[in-house]
């Protein structure tokens, strides 16, 4: 008998399925290998000040050291490099967007994520910068394909992964047990990302998928250790001189591949930005797991209180699902109240 299915092992499956196997519950993990999921074609930037207005990422002094402590541990299990460090460069467009940045410099809860006050301008050779920039504190990058490849080798070592498709004819769903298949646990969580919006169990959840197409292109002589944030993301993937260039966001879309539209919209905003030449060296698409109102679904199906589902991590799954797979955990093993705002019950 397991404690716990946990379908799906992008980033939320993963940390979920680490966090309950960390505290000794029997889990089997169900996930059908897809080399172009969200998790795995996400830049894995986590950013502590996004928008035109320059806002503080939600939770982010909670949830940015969480998140960092995570995957140190991940590095030190894996014997593996997998998260960095990263100076963010956030290029202004105006003048009137150097004045809303000054106003944040006067808040103290901005200046941990601050460099200095200083208006910085990087080489007109490489990047268009009439207006200066700023750089933030507290980024970082995570090579979110090479952590889900370990995790993915780890689990099978436990002999704690079913690499199928899952069935929903299979699961049968009783009072205080279920099964899969024959294989018994007590409870099953859905980690499915954008392929959630089929599971019969969490169809009153609003959903507003997004697609996103990313680059690869090859830049010589640029620069390798910093994140530069104009229309685009450039950011150095620390071989060869690639960057990955991120990235769009579709939401009425025919399919998951990779398109000429994104490709030209990528190469449109990059050229606004970058003035050094550059080679595509890949195209690659995925569907984000976005909602309405840009929080996490975390909970249990209101009929079936063994069914839950642990997803919605939108744009910022790298940073989110550490910190809620962690605070969902604290939930099921010590009865710890999920908060409000990610608690699925606030749309029943
Ligand atoms: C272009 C792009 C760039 C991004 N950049 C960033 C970034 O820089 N920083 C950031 O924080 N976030 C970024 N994101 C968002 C991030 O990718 C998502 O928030 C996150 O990956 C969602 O993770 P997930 O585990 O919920 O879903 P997914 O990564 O989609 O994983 C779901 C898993 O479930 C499996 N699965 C689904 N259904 C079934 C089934 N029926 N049977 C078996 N297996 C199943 C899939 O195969 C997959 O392995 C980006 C996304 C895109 C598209």
């Amino acid at each position: 008998m397991y404690d716990y299915i946990v379908v799906g092992q992008g980033i939320a499956g993963s940390m979920l399925s680490w966090f309950l196997m960390k505290a000794n519950k029997k889990v089997l993990v169900i996930d059908k290998l897809n080399l172009s999921s969200a998790s795995n074609v996400a830049s894995g930037i986590s950013n502590p000040i996004t928008g035109r207005k320059f806002v503080k990422t939600w939770l982010v002094d909670e949830m940015f050291p969480f998140a960092e402590q995570t995957y140190r541990e991940f590095e030190e299990l894996f014997k593996a490099e997998l998260y960095h460090s990263t100076p963010i460069i956030k290029l202004f467009d105006s003048v009137k967007a150097q004045n809303d940045w000054s106003a944040r410099c006067a808040l103290p809860e901005y200046l941990p994520y601050l460099k200095n006050e200083n208006i910085i301008h990087l080489d007109n050779q490489k990047v268009k910068n009439d207006f200066g920039g700023f750089e933030i504190n507290g980024g970082s990058q995570l090579d979110a394909d090479k952590f889900l490849l370990n995790y993915r080798n780890l689990l099978q070592q436990k002999d704690a992964l079913l690499e199928e498709e899952f069935a929903f004819a299979e699961l049968k769903v009783e009072q205080d047990s279920l099964s899969y298949k024959g294989t018994q646990a007590r409870k099953i969580i859905f980690c499915e990302g954008a392929n959630a919006i089929h599971n019969p169990y969490f169809n009153f959840l609003p959903f507003q998928l997004a697609k996103g197409e990313c680059l690869i292109v090859r830049i010589e002589n640029f620069y390798p250790d910093k994140v530069i944030n104009g229309e685009v993301f450039i950011m150095p993937m620390q071989k060869e001189n690639l960057y990955y260039i991120g990235s769009t966001h579709e939401w009425n879309y025919e399919d998951e591949q990779p398109s000429e539209n994104g490709k030209n919209e990528l190469v449109g905003n990059l050229t606004t930005v970058l003035t050094a030449p550059f080679e595509i060296v890949e195209h690659k698409a995925a569907i984000r797991p976005t909602v309405k109102d840009r929080r996490p679904f975390v909970g249990f199906n209101p009929e079936h209180p063994n069914v839950g589902i642990f997803n919605g991590m939108g744009t910022k799954g790298i940073s989110l699902a550490p910190f809620f797979a962690n605070h969902f955990t604290n939930h099921l093993l010590n009865k710890e109240s999920l908060m409000n705002e990610v608690n699925v019950e606030r749309f029943l």
